[in-house]
Order: C-alpha cells, then sequence, then structure tokens
C-alpha cells in the first residue's frame, strides 16, 4: 500500500462515549492505594513509566469505530500485552497538522496509525479499507488488560512500530491532543482496578 494511496479523511472518535476514568488519585510513595492514570505519558508509576495511550472506560462488547477513511495496517489476535488489536492507518485532513507539528511528527506526510487494543472482536482484516465511522470490532479485556476494568487502550502514532517504554512516546501523539475526552463521570467501582497496559 503506497502512502499516496491514502487520502485526507475528517476523524471522528473512536468510541461513541469517551469516557475516561476519574483521575483523582494519584500514585504515591506512602503506601496508599494507586492506580495507573489513564493518560498517556509518563503517567505510570509516580511518573516513572510510560503509558502509550489513553484509556477509554468501556464495557466488553463496545463498538469501536475507524477514525478516519484509511487502510487496516494491521490486526492480530493474541498479542502479549495488546491482546486482540487493530492498527489503522490514515491521513488526517490538513487542518490537524499545526497539531501534529506541534508534537513533533517526524514525517511531513502527515501520515497517522490509530492502534486500538484489549479487543474482544475484530471486525476486519488487514488491507481492507475503512471509512471514517465504520465499526471495526469490539471492545474487551483481552491481553494483559485487568478483567475488572474493561477499557480501550487507543494510539495515536506517527509510525506504525513505533517501540515501547519512555523511548516510544516520542513515535506517538497523545490521542487527547486530537480527541475530547470526558473526566466528569467518575467510574467508582473501577477505583481500585490496577491494570498494566
Ligand atoms: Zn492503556
Amino acid at each position: 500500500m503506497n502512502q499516496s494511496d491514502l487520502t485526507e479523511s475528517q476523524v471522528a472518535a473512536p468510541l461513541q462515549a469517551m469516557r475516561v476514568r476519574w483521575d483523582s488519585l494519584q500514585p504515591t510513595k506512602g503506601g496508599m492505594t494507586t492506580f495507573d492514570s489513564p493518560r498517556f505519558g509518563m503517567t505510570r508509576n509516580g511518573g516513572t513509566r510510560a503509558h502509550s495511550g489513553i484509556d477509554l472506560v468501556a464495557p466488553v462488547g463496545t463498538p469501536i469505530f475507524a477514525v478516519a477513511d484509511g487502510v487496516i495496517e494491521q490486526t492480530r489476535l493474541a498479542h502479549p500485552m495488546f491482546g486482540a488489536d487493530i492498527l489503522l492507518k490514515f491521513k488526517p485532513v490538513a487542518a490537524w497538522r499545526g497539531y501534529l507539528a506541534r508534537a513533533g511528527s517526524k514525517d511531513d506526510d502527515g501520515v497517522l496509525f490509530a492502534h486500538y487494543a484489549h479487543l474482544s472482536a475484530l471486525r476486519v482484516i488487514a488491507g481492507q479499507r475503512v471509512r471514517r465511522g465504520m465499526l471495526i470490532g469490539l471492545t474487551g479485556t483481552s491481553g494483559n488488560a485487568d478483567q475488572a476494568y474493561p477499557h480501550l487502550h487507543f494510539e495515536l502514532r506517527k509510525v506504525a512500530r513505533p517501540g515501547t517504554g519512555a523511548a516510544g512516546l516520542h513515535n506517538r501523539i497523545d490521542p487527547e491532543l486530537m480527541f475530547r475526552v470526558d473526566f466528569s463521570a467518575p467510574v467508582e467501582a473501577l477505583l481500585r482496578a490496577t491494570h498494566t497496559a
């Protein structure tokens, strides 16, 4: 698939409800109950460990949608960390280039990759063309997601294989730059849950 085969696309949210677990409890060294932040960046283990995407609370089986017109770059059924996942290649409209430049995108072609992880079902295959808003899978708890904390782990990548850990953050963009998330609905039952991906 040639980059030039991608046409510029408007973007839309990956979930109908973009709810993020309330983030009031911060990791401490005092032995208090803590949980991992749902946000992107060095947000784990008191700021010492990277989180490569955002975690959107979603009951198992919630539909996930293509964020833009594009091509399915890769699907996997059982990645040790991400479980069943989907990688969507797309080219956001030029209006987003400012954000991409600010985020230090290394590519000037503006191509991005949306990564959806911990799914329970896939509705697309690699190489398939999709349209923005198309149902491409269902959320779940596959991979190393905590079973008590169903969520969609969602990333925006500048390259298909961005690496892991702190270094890998530089090959990604904070999804909150592109998508509005809702912190207003605390999910109390999930506050004490822990998870790793
Ligand atoms: Zn995550």
